[in-house]
């Protein structure tokens, strides 16, 4: 059975005091280790103390991006070894608002993703279509592609999860209907089995993200090919979060 794994993206929000008071609030909750998997990913200049606040907890940090090289003169970039250094375990590849936002092409998160996971990191690579291409009824090729531009036979799969996420749903408060994310979540399925093969497609986790909240996570969850969320704003809420994690172990048919 796939283990869920919630994941918060904090993305450019929190100041130190705010994020303490999150990370406090989300273990006052938990005194024993959840069954399910938990990481959250901190803007850069929090994963220090980020770090420090989670020490002796299951949830992992992570980054929300990286650059490939190992060092040298990339202004403003930073490096897998730099994040593993403050403490991470895992980082964000190809969220749509590194696609589209910042204009990262698949050939370069190629880059990207083989360096984070040379360099021992856990990468959730993020792919999702936007409202054009979904009405366009390109959801399924655009997935395809973005898929192919990453992965294959030179990339093993042990490390990764995939986040389907829509760009529509993100940040819109327009969440995916269950309906939509399983069915999206089948083919991806299926698009790993075409590139790996049948057991890797079977033990591959994939996230849905957009607009995850405590009041639809349980039954975004309870799909049979979903397999954990990944959450922006509301996990900048403990209570939210608590409730999205507690969704994932409901799903999961451990409570
Ligand atoms: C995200 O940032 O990956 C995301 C899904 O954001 P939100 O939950 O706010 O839609």
């Amino acid at each position: 059975m796939r283990r869920k794994y919630v994941a918060g993206n904090w993305k450019m929000n929190l100041n130190l005091a705010e994020a303490r008071e999150l990370i406090e609030g989300i273990r006052s909750k938990f005194p024993s280790a959840p069954p399910v998997d938990l990481a959250v990913f901190p803007p850069y200049v929090l994963l220090f103390p980020m770090a420090k606040a989670l020490a002796g907890s299951t949830i992992k940090l992570g980054g929300q991006n990286c650059y490939f090289e190992l060092k040298g003169a990339f202004t403003g970039e930073i490096s897998p070894l730099m994040l593993k250094d403050t403490g991470c375990q895992a980082v964000i590849m190809g969220h749509s608002e590194r696609r589209h936002g910042f204009g990262e092409p698949g050939e370069l998160l190629k880059k990207k993703v083989h360096a984070a996971l040379g360099d021992g990191l856990e990468v959730i690579y993020c792919i999702g279509e936007t409202l054009e291409e979904r009405e366009a009824g390109q959801t399924e090729a655009v997935l395809a592609r973005q898929i192919r531009e990453v992965l294959g036979p030179d990339v093993v799969l042990d490390n990764i999860t995939l986040a389907y996420e829509p760009v529509w749903a993100i940040g819109t408060g327009r969440t995916a209907t269950s309906a939509q994310a399983q069915e999206a979540h089948a083919f991806v399925r299926q698009e790993i089995e075409k590139r790996y093969n049948g057991s890797s497609a079977q033990t591959v986790r994939i996230q849905y993200g957009g607009s995850v909240k405590a009041d639809n996570a349980r039954e975004l969850m309870s799909q049979p090919d979903v397999d954990g969320v990944l959450v922006g704003g509301a996990s900048l809420k403990a209570d939210e979060f608590v409730g999205i994690i507690n969704g994932a172990v409901v799903a999961s048919g451990l409570k």
